[in-house]
């Protein structure tokens, strides 16, 4: 075929896909809403609007035509760098394509019917401590992620195709070593740190008021460079990030006046997710690049303003005089030492969700090694809080005192299908200390800067090297790319280490 035809039949893609870029972004306008503004008697309407979008997207998207033109399209891709637009777009162009057509679609509403029984069963099983009410919707669960997975014979792992939902190009086979070699590590610093006296909390628990909660986060991430021309921030009960178009990504967060850390450091996270997607080229606008590489590298960025800035030393020295007038009555007789370790506070906990820096990735790579171990058919559902309250016990040092603390907990398996999407948790910690580092080498500045209250270097360090590409390349790529090297827990060990082991007087 002629390079014109290619080039016509390029533009029909595109423009096809934009389409279904269009009716996604509709789609999540009235998913925020819904978690925003929406009364609660918009429910059963706004749920069948949101279905009705995603089915036409969906339609759309798996037309024979676009398969069609994906098949067409090879020569023009291989005529093209790797790197360019037009290549990256037919590639992961053709790799969504895959995965939204091999699988039949009689399964996948029958997969969708029994979600939301399984969801709608854990919100009353879980308060109910009730185990047993939820297992054979487990069992079904699990039966349909092995299905869903067989669909993928290219794979090597069964776990693999539902971790390449999440993170494309992560396998069990690249993930397990990392999690492996991160494991006993972060068991032997949680013990060190355990044996020390606990830190003083009251500095954040006391009474804050909203107002100044959210003027305080909003300033914050103001000075990171969050563009507030495409942006904006509302409240919610469970705080997120959502993008309907480059020109607007907008972030959620929630109040607690009793507890000064809920508001701030959600913001600062969803901040960081909203960069990132700020932050990709506007000539990705409307095609599927416009969108973070995976969850690992989405979370790396959250993780990255929130922790390794957020909590950082520097970071408090400049704005902790600030906090202080805002709350004279309740921080002005507080040190920024005791505060600095309030906000650091490193304790084992039963809820994943409530976990500090160095207790976090525990939870969740028990929850990927058990994942795993259903999907492999080494455990079996019926044994499940059993296995979970042994890792608790080995990983934590604590066990549960009930399932609803327990394997009840997390929503995630009870949503979706078990499998794919823990890992990108803790990879996203792992590699937000990786980019970092790379960042911090290559301008030694930024850590002064951040004691200045000046980010603009980090940014635009972020922005040109990983936030422009979207997601052109897979994290293994953009890894390779940003640090020169394969992705690390090394980097990540060190800032703990070094971190922890200075707070707490430990030697790791
Ligand atoms: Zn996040």
């Amino acid at each position: 075929m002629e390079c014109g035809a290619l080039e016509a039949k390029f533009r029909e893609l595109k423009a096809r896909l934009a389409e279904v870029d269009d009716l996604r972004a509709a789609a999540s306008v009235l998913g925020w809403d819904q978690q925003t503004y929406m009364p609660p008697g918009g429910a059963e309407g706004r749920s069948r609007q949101m279905a009705t979008l995603s089915r036409l997207a969906h339609e759309k998207f798996t037309d024979p035509a676009v398969g069609h033109l994906l098949d067409d399209l090879r020569p023009y891709e291989e005529s093209l760098p790797y790197d360019s637009d037009e290549a990256a777009l037919i590639r992961v162009a053709r790799r969504d394509y895959l995965k939204l057509t091999r699988v039949p679609a009689s399964l996948v509403a029958e997969v969708i019917g029994h979600q939301g029984l399984s969801y709608q069963t854990w919100t009353e099983a879980r308060p109910a401590n009730d185990f047993a009410r939820v297992r054979p919707l487990l069992e079904k669960t699990l039966d349909y992620s092995r299905q869903f997975s067989s669909f993928f014979p290219d794979f090597e792992h069964i776990a693999d195709p539902l971790i390449d939902l999440h993170d494309e190009g992560m396998t069990v086979a690249t993930v397990r070593p990392l999690f492996d070699a991160l494991r006993p590590e972060l068991v032997s610093l949680v013990e060190a740190i355990a044996g020390q006296p606990p830190v003083d909390l009251s500095p954040v628990y006391g009474h804050f008021p909203q107002d100044r909660q959210l003027a305080f986060g909003l300033e914050i991430i103001g000075d990171y460079g969050f563009d507030f021309n495409r942006g904006r921030q509302d409240l919610t009960h469970h705080p997120f990030m959502t993008k309907f178009s480059l020109g607007d990504v907008r972030i959620t967060t929630r109040v607690r006046e009793d507890d000064l850390t809920d508001a701030l450091f959600s913001t600062l996270h969803e901040a960081g997710h909203a960069m990132y997607e700020q932050g990709i080229h506007p000539d990705l606008e409307g095609t599927l690049l416009a969108d973070g590489a995976s969850s690992a590298v989405h979370e790396s960025q959250s993780r990255l303003w929130e922790n390794l800035v957020g909590r950082s030393r520097p970071f408090w020295e400049h704005y902790y005089p600030r906090l202080q007038a805002l709350f004279p009555e309740q921080l002005g007789a507080v040190s920024l030492d005791a505060f600095y370790r309030a906000v650091n506070n490193v304790r084992r906990s039963l809820i994943r969700t409530d976990a500090d820096e160095v207790t976090y990735n525990l939870h969740v790579m028990l929850r990927f090694d058990l994942e795993v171990a259903l999907l492999e058919g080494k455990l079996e559902v019926r044994h499940l809080p059993e296995a979970w309250n042994d890792r608790y016990r080995s990983d934590l040092g604590i066990v549960p005192p009930d399932d609803r603390d327990g394997v009840l907990q997390d929503v995630h398996w009870f949503s979706g299908l078990i499998g794919g999407m823990f890992q990108g948790y803790t990879l996203g910690n792992i590699l937000s200390a990786q980019f970092f580092e790379a960042a911090t080498t290559a301008h030694p500045e930024i850590l002064t800067e951040i004691g200045q209250g000046r980010f603009s270097t980090l940014h635009g360090w972020l922005k040109e090297n990983l936030y422009r590409h979207g997601r052109k390349f897979t994290t293994h790529e953009l890894v390779q790319r940003v640090t020169g090297g394969p992705i690390s827990v090394e980097p990540y060990l060190r800032y703990l280490k070094t971190k922890y082991g200075e707070l707490y007087g430990v030697e790791v």
